[in-house]
């Protein structure tokens, strides 16, 4: 055997822990589950811990003077330093759940970008100056509209400019233009650790190092990432770093902001309402402090136990292992798509990608290619993934991607490749 077709991990009995993987579609199809980069599936495990919850520990957070207020904030604020740890953050202050990686974006965008009004003292006061005309944002061209919209909404409020980081035309950002795009007037460098599009790896250290140097602070979209490979905020150097739960094995409707402890005491709060408040007046209030300053409401409870219950999963694995796992899986899939008439990848090669493939084939859209290959009961996504600028940056308007988790394997992978030469043929056929 070569080294592709080889897995470091015993993928058919992790299958087993995931009980919508065992589904069989239109009669006789397995499930061939290729849409992890929208969204991964979930383990027994995460079930059966939200239904736990549900069914004995269940009550509001931090406010209930009772036996199942205090059970629920215990588990909620364990699921909190499950995820310090697994990023490596050194406080639990720095660790804000939100309800995914677009609130967290759009938290700091606000926030930071604003500055505005904490309210200390009981009375409103400004804080952290804003962005003002003429101040820089730095984005690339293969960044999500989550992490593109926010800052045109700042940049549309304050004046502040946008400017985009290029890419080749194999999809790695053009490093070299990198010190002209940035100078004293960069307040931030938002980023995507990888790219959902072009599953490009990108050398986010040596982004901060630059971003630093001229005193931007940088914000890493990592919602591709953080489910996939380590990731140390410390060592990273971030200033923050935005990821979904859903991504990662665990419940929708919540994500998370790492933000440095002294960046996020400086800012105001970004929703008010409820227990981000420690008195509330008729001319104003004061403000929490962390983490619950950025957590107003009640929060997404069982769902941070839920992803606190996949980042025991994902421990157990081994991020390393994993992405290595989805390595070979990405390596396999150029292998057996290398000389598929007309299919053109996006994004570099596999060395440099996490498991995203994307493509598009001559003649047939992007959207009757996913459609086909549903008939052989592979889930992939078609479209522009929410990234417009990076395909029209391609000269494209759709693409297919087939996105792996650990769970997928070698043979689903052949799937992926015999649905599409079938998905062709049914194309040559409609032709004729
Ligand atoms: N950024 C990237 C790179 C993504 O892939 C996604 C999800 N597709 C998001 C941001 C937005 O994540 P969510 O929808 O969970 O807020």
């Amino acid at each position: 055997m070569n080294a592709v077709t080889t897995l470091p991990l015993d993928v058919e009995s992790l299958r087993r822990d995931f009980p919508i993987l065992q589904a069989v579609l239109h009669g006789d199809q397995p499930l061939v589950y290729l849409d992890n980069a929208a969204t991964t599936q979930r383990p027994r495990q995460v079930i059966d811990a939200i239904s736990d919850v549900y069914e004995t520990k269940y009550a509001n957070v931090h406010r209930g003077i009772h036996w199942l207020s205090d059970q629920s904030t215990d588990l909620y604020e364990e699921a909190r330093q499950k995820v310090r740890h697994f990023i490596g953050a050194v406080h639990r202050e720095e660790v804000i759940f939100t309800h995914g990686t677009t609130e967290s974006i759009n938290l700091v965008a606000r926030s930071l970008g604003d500055g505005g009004f904490g309210g200390q003292g009981g009375s409103l006061r400004a804080t952290a100056g804003g962005f003002r005309a003429g101040d820089e944002i730095l984005l690339t061209e293969m960044e999500h509209h989550s992490n593109i919209v926010p800052w045109q909404q700042l940049a549309a409020r304050s004046g502040a400019v946008i400017r985009w980081l290029p890419i080749t035309d194999d999809g790695q950002l053009k490093l070299d233009e990198l010190p002209a795009l940035l100078n004293e007037r960069t307040r931030i460098v938002a980023v995507a650790a990888v790219s959902n599009v072009l599953g490009t790896i990108n050398p986010v250290a040596e982004l901060i190092a630059a971003a630093h140097a001229v005193g931007a602070k940088v914000l890493v979209d990592a919602a591709q990432s953080v489910p996939h490979q380590p990731l140390d905020v410390v060592k990273l150097g971030a200033d923050f770093v935005a990821f979904s739960g859903h991504k990662m094995l665990g419940p929708t409707g919540v994500g998370v902001l790492y933000g440095r402890r002294e960046l996020l005491e400086a800012m105001p709060p970004f929703l008010g309402g409820g227990s981000m408040i420690r008195r509330v007046t008729r001319d104003g209030f004061e403000p929490s402090d962390l983490p619950a300053k950025f957590e107003a409401g009640t929060p997404p409870i069982v769902s941070a136990i839920g992803l606190g219950a996949a980042i025991d999963y994902l421990d157990r694995i081994g991020l390393p292992a994993i992405h290595e796992h989805e390595q070979r899986l990405t390596e396999y899939a150029h292998k057996l798509l290398a000389d598929f008439p007309g299919l053109r990848f996006l994004g570099p090669e596999p060395k440099h990608k996490a498991g995203i493939v994307s493509f598009v084939i001559d003649g047939i859209h992007a959207h009757d290619v996913a459609q086909l290959l549903d008939r052989s009961g592979v889930a992939v996504r078609a479209g522009h993934h929410c990234t417009m600028p990076l395909h029209k940056r391609l000269g494209i308007n759709a693409s297919t991607r087939a996105s792996f988790y650990f769970y997928n394997t070698l043979a689903e992978v052949e799937t992926l490749a015999q649905g599409l030469h079938e998905a062709r043929d049914v194309f040559r056929r409609q032709k004729k």
